[in-house]
């Protein structure tokens, strides 16, 4: 079983004095839970540089929440992932529902960013999951695999990629698949990895769940089989529930 990754998407929260988070998860990270469970947190890019340079021997990884697939150039406003490299990012997170819905990023779009994240020496937090019409549709099994094929790199390994999955209607809302129902997710990607990176390598890409992940419920979803950690949202901004959640495994 691959060590599990629990990461914090902060999404548009978080100003210099959120320091003091970032101070109290290290704090926290204690040597028993570090044998455990790799920690990251992706705070706002403005944030990256300062909190790398606040990691640094703390072992929490640090990541950005996307990225351009360009290296540089006319792109006002965007970050390319040698940037995020450069201010001390490991880790970029790729293809959220939130920029797929906002910014009306397509698999394309998602795979051309994953590749930049590996092209910059990044790990490459790929998010995939169906809406609340495609559940109900009983389509989430052919939304999950279409999103997969379409967004992960032909470069892809165990060492630069992770998979998230976030039902969209788990996102903000309180409201979780059952544990049955992660599983069989779970299992599909699973397979479909092996299409996509190799027999053996499969097994060990973290495939992390994510949507309304609380301390309440971390013990229950981590323990779904192929479910190798988790991408937190809201509960990641206190450092408490940050912690709770990764001392769940
Ligand atoms: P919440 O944990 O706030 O539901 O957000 C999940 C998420 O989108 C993480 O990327």
């Amino acid at each position: 079983r691959p060590r599990p990754l629990v990461a914090g998407n902060w999404k548009m929260n978080g100003l210099k004095s959120s320091a003091k988070v970032l101070s109290e998860i290290q704090a926290g990270y204690t040597p028993g839970l570090k044998a455990k469970v790799e920690l990251a947190v992706c705070p706002p890019a403005t944030l990256i540089g300062m909190f790398a340079m606040m990691a640094v021997g703390s072992r929490v990884a640090i990541g950005g929440q996307d990225c351009h697939p360009k290296e540089m150039g006319a792109f006002t406003g965007d970050l390319s992932a040698e940037m995020l490299a450069d201010a001390g990012a490991t880790y970029a997170i790729v293809g959220h529902s939130e920029r797929r819905q906002y910014h009306g990023e397509k698999d394309a779009d998602v795979c051309a960013k994953a590749l930049a994240a590996h092209r910059a020496g990044l790990t490459a937090i790929v998010c995939i999951g169906e809406t609340r019409q495609e559940r109900e549709a009983g389509r989430t099994l052919s939304v999950v695999k279409k999103q997969l094929r379409g967004s992960v790199p032909a470069d892809s390994n165990s060492h630069n990629l992770v998979i998230a999955y976030e039902p969209v209607w788990a996102i903000g809302t309180g409201l979780t698949p059952t544990p049955a129902d992660v599983a069989e997710v779970h299992a599909l990607i699973r397979d479909e990895l092996r299409r996509l990176v190799g027999k053996g390598e499969h097994a060990k890409v973290r495939i992390l769940y994510g949507g309304s992940v609380k301390p309440s419920n971390a013990a229950e979803l981590m323990a779904v089989a192929n479910v190798d950690g988790a991408l937190v949202g809201g509960a990641s901004l206190v450092a408490a529930d940050f912690l709770a959640i990764a001392g769940a495994y």
